[in-house]
């Protein structure tokens, strides 16, 4: 398995899930930013060591991903997003109407 250190680098520091800048020790950014290798298909579902199944991730989101594969995993970062997309839009629209037509 490729090292920490060399996946980090070759990711430019950023999580393949979140895209947040990662650190290779909890000191620099706190636990929920530390550097992790992640398998994209975790190993309990078949998924193996080789390069092209790790990536790097942060600790939050390899905590959060759990069993999930990567792509059930965007998936629901996607799903989350546009909650929140919707829910500020119908703040926004909430607004406009209480500020009346001016
Ligand atoms: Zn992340």
């Amino acid at each position: 398995m490729k090292n920490i250190a060399d996946l980090h680098r070759e990711a430019g520091g950023r999580c393949s899930y979140c895209d947040r800048l990662t650190y290779l020790t909890a000191g620099e950014g706190g636990l929920d930013a530390l550097a992790v290798r992640e398998h994209r298909i975790p190993r309990s579902r078949g998924g193996g060591n080789q390069a092209s199944n790790i990536a790097l991730s942060c600790y939050r989101c390899d905590q959060i991903k759990g069993r999930s594969t990567d792509d059930e995993f965007l998936d629901r970062l996607a799903r989350d997003r546009r909650r929140e997309m919707d829910a500020i839009w119908r703040t926004n629209l909430k607004r406009q109407d209480e500020g009346g037509a001016d």
